[in-house]
């Protein structure tokens, strides 16, 4: 699939929709990006739409609204730099030289600090529905597009680099469709084999 997004030398998709967070800081000196990390939310959870995430990621949400919110947000400071939306629509919140705060506690065969190396894109979505077609196609061009600035080297779900403690995207995502989009070969996809589920 041909990419129809670039990331500019600032580490922005110009024709994503920008929505700048506060929640980021310089990555280690020396650490580029080389690994991008899949992440699935909604908020409140497995309810689309609305503007709960951007909220969230830029500090202003109100945890009063929810009681998910209340008992799980309050006082949480996270991003990540891109979000696609059901209808494929782009959103970024922080520039991918900079270091967002998506991963948490976390390790790639064996490196830890996930987010010191990797770009997160949050897919809305749910561990118990299926991500829509529009959401595939905007990620597949957006990992064309960071492939392009970056030594980008594997991709990830959450759940592989924080086993135990996060299960996003969860089962509904689909790997294969992902991989045949952008038509990266198997070593992109570190992962894969160990599950059988893929
Ligand atoms: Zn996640």
């Amino acid at each position: 699939m041909s990419g129809t997004y670039i990331v500019d030398a600032d580490g922005w998709v110009p024709a994503a929709r920008k929505l700048v967070s506060p929640n980021f800081e310089a990555r280690p000196q020396g650490a580029v990006p080389t690994l991008i990390v899949v992440h699935n939310i909604s908020l409140p959870p497995n309810q689309f739409g609305g503007s709960a995430i951007a909220e969230l990621f830029q500090n202003t949400l109100d945890c009063d609204a929810h009681p998910y919110y209340d008992t799980h947000l309050r006082g949480v400071r996270v991003s990540a730099h891109f979000v696609i939306h059901r209808d494929g629509a782009l959103e970024q919140f922080v520039s991918c030289n900079e270091r967002a705060w998506h991963a948490g506690p976390s390790n790639f065969f064996g490196r830890e600090r996930c987010n010191d190396f990797s770009i997160g894109i949050e897919l809305e979505g749910s561990d118990t529905v299926p991500f829509e077609a529009a959401q595939y196609r905007t990620l597949a061009a957006l990992v064309d597009a960071l492939k392009a600035r970056y030594p980008i080297d594997a991709l990830a779900g959450h759940s592989d680099v924080a086993p135990g403690r996060k299960t996003d995207p969860g089962p509904h995502f689909e790997w294969s469709r992902l991989q045949n989009d952008t038509s990266l070969d198997a070593r992109y996809f570190p992962y894969l084999k160990f599950s059988g589920t893929r």
